[in-house]
């Protein structure tokens, strides 16, 4: 289901140096019985609910997380604007300078050159939350709604997860 990209975006930039596990692991503590760290695969006690064993997921190689126990997911973009309460753009802004990764291309887009703006960027990252795995209720709603898929795209739908900025 996922798009082919013949060059990586700059959100994909920014994921290929920021490991999921490093952004939430400021967060958490990972237990250590539990994760592999050799294999990008860690567990810790969710930072979204209360519990005493390990639920929450990360996985380095998907650049995802993923908690069994309430469900909530997403990527490193969604997590920072989750546990910082901050937009997709003020997130996009903290973890590109983590990563060492320029914006300045973006801010000329938005200015009106021929870059992406940053409006482009956070479309881009619903539209993948949409068919990721945190978009399941979005998806349900829209087959209720009886939306078609290949409008999703066409019409660049997207899905904002509970306590983020809603964005369609
Ligand atoms: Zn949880």
């Amino acid at each position: 289901m996922a798009a082919m990209r013949f060059e990586p975006t700059l959100l994909d930039q920014i994921r290929a140096r920021l490991p999921i596990s490093q952004v939430v692991g400021r967060r958490v503590t990972y237990d250590k019985r539990k994760s592999q760290p050799a294999r990008g695969d860690f567990w810790a006690c969710c930072p979204f609910h209360k519990e005493k064993t390990s639920s929450f997921h990360c996985d380095d190689r998907r650049g995802i997380y993923h908690c069994f126990g309430c469900g909530r997911g997403g990527d490193i973009f969604s997590f920072v604007m989750e546990t910082e309460g901050i937009s997709f753009s003020q997130a996009l802004e903290l973890l590109a300078s983590r990563a060492g990764v320029s914006l300045e291309p973006v801010r000329q887009g938005a200015s009106g050159g021929d870059v992406r703006s940053v409006s482009a960027l956070a479309q881009e990252f619903f539209t993948e939350s949409l068919s990721g795995s945190g978009g399941i209720s979005g998806r349900h709603y829209l087959a209720k709604r009886n939306v078609p898929e290949h409008f999703w795209k066409e019409f660049g739908l997207g899905w904002a997860p509970s306590g983020w900025d809603s964005l369609w």
